[in-house]
């Protein structure tokens, strides 16, 4: 484990050794409030041990960036190749919308199509470092599939909590990976998976914030640290501002902590506004805002196409981001969604609904004037499209058969013109 790293409550203040398993501040248990537990590092000592080149080499996962990662270089034994993915500017959307530096973040090139990959490589190598056999998680997508990966990479035994309506594409994408899967009710999930960590001695391979899974786990957002790191590295400036998918709030929190430790080593002097895109009809973040923001709004029935980020609550650590950075909490529709993921595709990338969100609402800011041209704007594409089959459907339609004659293709090409 990274010898620099401890763990520190977020409340108020008090400090934990690593290699306690992940739970709240004890110290505010006592005091009846609930004090959740980040990771925090010894900078100075840090920062003293890396040359000016370690933020500007390449390399083949995030373990480049292991001197700021809880598990320290070993971590990088399960290493799958993570992270270290592309940043491509815009050729045809950025022209549409106004905006003269409009980026791509790729996450579905990861090892598992998606960016919860950073999250898992780094929680897995605590739960391997602080001795745990067995990993449980909750979700139906993304989460799920990553955690199974690295889990039984790491040679833990895999049980991943589903509801029963999952698609078959992704629980069969689970199962490959060795993981055994339960389907039963979402409350359901949630006690088993309280039951499991605290009286079967089960890893929780879950989010940060406790009001959105049944364990909080304060290692994988981490993982996301890299994302800010690899940013700065590729752009050389800092960027004005950027669009996230938002569910929980985990992926927006780690990568405003990445950009806040990158200032507080001396490495860049501002920060980039951060934006948590959700949509319309699933918008715990937007809500929890407008109310003040000391409590989620917790929806009856969030409804979206785009599954990964259909929650009913927000984590107050996401709220904390837009707060501080200035950024927002834009939504889109369905419709617009749709409209991105199409544009996305004639760009070169088949993303899943919640990574065109990002787009829809960079979009939806630019056509309306609130955001300059000139500005560098980055859009995080989280997950590929090829996990969810019925909704590329959705989204194209089926191709026309075309009798096996010359004849046949060219009164085709005539009434398809
Ligand atoms: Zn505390």
């Amino acid at each position: 484990m990274n010898p620099h790293t401890y763990l520190r409550c977020r409340r108020c203040g008090a400090t934990y050794a690593l290699d306690l398993a992940p739970t709240t501040c004890s110290a505010c248990a006592t005091a009846g409030q609930g004090g959740l537990l980040e990771v925090d590092y010894d900078y100075h000592r840090i920062a003293a041990r890396l040359a000016r080149e370690f933020w500007t080499e390449r390399a083949q996962s995030i373990w480049q960036y292991a001197p700021l990662l809880p598990a320290g270089a070993e971590g990088a034994e399960l290493s799958l190749g993570e992270g270290n993915t592309p940043l491509i500017r815009s050729r045809s959307i950025g022209a549409q919308i106004g905006l003269d530096h409009l980026y791509f973040k790729n996450e579905s090139i990861n090892p598992t199509w998606s960016h919860k990959d950073r999250c898992h490589v780094v929680s897995i190598a605590l739960a391997r470092a602080l001795g745990y056999r067995r990993v449980v998680t909750s979700s139906t997508g993304n989460h799920a599939a990553s955690a199974a990966a690295y889990a039984r990479r790491a040679g833990l035994e895999a049980l991943v909590l589903c509801p029963p309506e999952t698609s078959p594409a992704l629980l069969h994408l689970i199962q490959s990976y060795g993981a055994r899967v339960i389907l039963t009710e979402w409350d359901a999930r949630e006690d088993f998976g309280r039951w499991l960590v605290a009286h079967d001695g089960w890893y929780p391979a879950t989010t940060m914030d406790p009001n959105f899974s049944f364990h909080p786990n304060p290692f994988g957002v981490e993982g996301y640290k890299t994302i800010a790191y690899e940013l700065i590295r590729d752009l050389g400036v800092v960027p004005d501002r950027i669009f996230v998918p938002c569910a929980g709030g985990d992926t927006l929190y780690g990568i405003w902590k990445g950009f806040k430790e990158l200032r507080h080593l001396g490495l860049i002097d501002r920060l980039p506004r951060m934006y948590g895109c959700q949509p319309a009809c699933a918008n715990a973040l937007e809500l929890t805002l407008q109310r003040g923001g000391q409590a989620s709004a917790i929806l009856d029935q969030p409804q979206s196409i785009a599954i990964s980020v259909r929650e009913r609550s927000v984590g107050l650590h996401a709220v904390e981001v837009v707060s501080e950075s200035k950024g927002g909490a834009p939504t889109a529709t369905d419709d617009e969604i749709l409209d991105a993921m199409r544009s996305l595709g004639h760009e070169g990338f088949a993303v899943e609904p919640a990574s065109a969100l990002p787009v829809a609402c960079a979009a939806k800011l630019a056509r309306s004037g609130k955001i300059d041209s000139s500005e560098v704007v980055v859009c995080l594409l989280t997950a590929a499209g090829i996990k969810w089959p019925d909704t590329l459907a959705q989204l194209t339609g089926q191709p026309l058969y075309v009798e096996p004659t010359v004849e046949a293709l060219r009164q085709y090409l005539e009434t398809h013109r």
